[in-house]
């Protein structure tokens, strides 16, 4: 009997076409709002571990918590013990920095600051502050954990075999699992400018697509705009004839740190670095309005 009902119900499901709803959920943190729609009938549940994982993420991770793992780094405060899935996360983000020739760089806490970037106080640095503040390496996860958070739902949802998931992570989306009638998870690419979207991206499956452009945080002084991706080898927002970088890749802390590397690189040289290294998908928006992407 029980089965015939069940048997009844896809059968109405599958004639009237509904899909089932998801869980639909907003949640400040790691300073952003997300987004989250999580389908399964654990879905509740797969929220709740979602919210703790992000919640001990950021306290961990936090360039400016005086609690987190970062500020005993940067403290000089050596004597502790950091677990190995920690001790990975720092390496990972030494090696993508090594890889992309230095233009991710997660040790720019200082120079982050004397731009005013953590306090919403923005100002333009002297060269001297700039200077300093280079000659001063930090950790900064802050171009590199979102995309590392993502992931991490991820595999928390397939513990709880969650069917699929579309989580926004404040402009860095994860897909989880695939659609039941097959068509691709579609995430739409932000005009810098306000407004629709320049174009969608299809991705099928777990993946990460990850933005990085020069209008998500910036402040003007005398109609200049001065944006959050710092160069490195500058110590000014990088100038390189983007306005965003948007990366496909199905590792979320690599797209992470490879959008914003590339938005430092500008177009040629990051086009090179696709060449070179694959293993990932991307779509630039230059400052001429113009649009190019990778096959
Ligand atoms: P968002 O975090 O807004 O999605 P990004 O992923 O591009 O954007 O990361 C930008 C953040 O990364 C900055 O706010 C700063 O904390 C840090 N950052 C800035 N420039 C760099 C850089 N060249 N390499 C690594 N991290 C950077
Ligand atoms: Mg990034």
């Amino acid at each position: 009997m029980k089965r015939f009902f069940a048997m009844v119900l896809t059968l109405s499901m599958l004639l009237c076409g509904c899909e089932p709803k998801p869980l639909e959920r907003t949640f400040f943190t790691m300073n952003t709002v997300m987004q989250f729609k999580i389908w399964g009938k654990d879905a509740d549940n797969g929220y709740g571990r979602i919210i703790t994982k992000l919640q001990e993420l950021e306290s961990s991770w936090s360039a400016t918590s005086e609690d987190s793992i970062l500020w005993q780094l940067n403290n000089g405060n050596t004597i502790f013990q950091l677990e190995p899935g920690q001790a990975a996360l720092l390496d990972k983000a030494e090696t993508l920095s090594q890889r992309t020739g230095g233009a991710f760089n997660p040790k720019m806490r200082c120079l982050s600051e004397a731009w005013g970037f953590y306090n919403e106080q923005h100002r333009v640095p002297t060269q001297e502050e700039i200077d300093a503040a280079m000659a001063d390496p930090q950790w900064d996860l802050g171009g590199a954990l979102k995309g590392y958070a993502g992931q991490k739902c991820a595999e928390l949802l397939t513990d709880l075999k969650i069917d699929r998931a579309l989580l926004n992570l404040g402009g860095n989306v994860q897909t989880y699992g695939e659609k039941p009638d097959g068509t691709p998870w579609q995430v739409g690419i932000q005009n810098p400018d306000g407004g629709n979207y320049v174009g969608i991206v299809s991705v099928t499956g777990t993946m990460s697509v990850v933005t990085s452009g020069d209008y998500q945080r910036y402040f003007e002084v005398d109609g200049v705009r001065y944006h959050h991706i710092l160069d490195p080898e500058t110590g000014y927002p990088a100038d390189s004839g983007l306005r965003s970088v948007t990366v496909i890749c199905a590792d979320g802390m690599t797209a992470d740190c490879l959008s914003t590397a590339l938005f430092v690189m500008g177009l040629e040289e990051a086009a090179e670095f696709w060449r070179q290294n694959g293993g990932f998908e991307a779509v630039f928006l230059l400052s001429d309005g113009s649009i190019y992407a990778t096959r």
